[in-house]
């Protein structure tokens, strides 16, 4: 499918964005936004309708196989199943060992302002898209679902320090790039754990009797609720579940145990790589 792309010169970005910075960008006009949130609450809620329960703060500590299936233990107790599928991605815990030693579990940040006029919202982001910057250590900017807040993020894998610290650092690095946000106020900063794969590609498949699907990569949203859904059909037996991505070789590393010691290494050399690229 041809993608639906144009290049915008550097006279024209303000069409995109309130910002000086970069010398033009690509347009994907493909792209959407969404809320996390309300997606989850669907999807819950659909779940829910076709008579799946669903529990939470009720980790699993282990799955033991069986000849008729696994026995799950839970702190609320055991489930026997046929199935499991382990989507455990930034969080996969030692309970999946296999799982965890492919997965680099990372923080990721971002930011919302307080709601703003329409007029400023429109001089800021006027296409009103999301917009990623193209290096290693990316930041975004989106406007929020109903257009009326500024949504900011970055600084991935960086250690947390506070929320509060976060927060001033990402202002930061917003108003530089759009200064008209310049004095604008905060309302919320938050974090959550996303996984990088070591050949950074998504992975799905079936490991010891049991799916799983994890590594996005940055790209949960689409590709976990597509692979989710396509480990569903797996599991039921359907011919459609079939995609590109099944059961390919999931790297992992020497003595890497899903303990990251070295990401803060890692980004601090991407953020070298980044800074000598702006300096090109
Ligand atoms: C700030 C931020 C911004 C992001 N922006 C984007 C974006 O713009 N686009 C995009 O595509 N993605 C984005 N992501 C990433 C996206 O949120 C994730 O890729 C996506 O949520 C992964 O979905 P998942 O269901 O695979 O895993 P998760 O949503 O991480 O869910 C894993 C689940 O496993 C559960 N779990 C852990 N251990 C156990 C256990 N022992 N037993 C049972 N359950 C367990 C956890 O409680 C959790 O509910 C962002 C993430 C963050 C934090």
């Amino acid at each position: 499918m041809p993608i639906d792309a144009e290049m915008i010169p550097r006279e024209r970005q303000h069409e995109e964005i309130a910002s000086d910075i970069y010398h033009g960008g690509q347009l994907l006009r493909g792209n959407g936004i969404m809320h996390p949130g309300l997606l989850h609450k669907g999807l819950v809620e659909r779940a829910r309708s076709q008579g799946a329960d669903v529990i939470g703060f009720c980790p699993v500590t282990s799955v033991d196989r069986h000849s008729g299936g696994f026995t799950v233990t839970t702190p609320k107790g055991k489930i026997e199943t046929r199935d499991v599928f382990i989507a455990t991605n930034g969080y996969t815990p030692k309970a999946f060992p296999w799982q965890r030693r492919r997965v680099v579990p990372a923080s990721a940040f971002m930011i919302a302002t307080e709601t703003l006029s329409p007029d400023l919202m429109a001089k800021v982001l006027p296409g009103g898209r999301p917009l990623l910057e193209n290096r290693y250590t990316p930041l975004w900017i989106r406007p929020n679902e109903d257009g009326t807040r500024i949504l900011f993020g970055g600084t991935t894998g960086e250690d947390l320090g506070s929320l509060n610290s976060k927060a001033h650092q990402l202002y930061g690095e917003m108003t530089r790039m759009v200064p008209i946000l310049d004095g604008v106020k905060l309302t919320h900063c938050w974090t959550g754990k996303v996984a990088m794969s070591f050949d950074l590609l998504p992975h799905t498949g079936t490991h010891d009797g049991m799916h799983y699907a994890m590594g996005w990569c940055a790209t949960g949203i689409p590709m976990g609720t597509y692979l989710g859904h396509q480990t569903a059909l797996r599991i039921t037996g359907d011919p459609a579940s079939v995609t590109a991505l099944d059961d390919r070789p999931f790297p992992t590393r020497p003595f890497y145990t899903g303990d990251p010691w070295f990401l803060r290494w890692a980004v601090a050399w991407l953020q070298w790589k980044d800074r000598r690229m702006m300096k090109e």
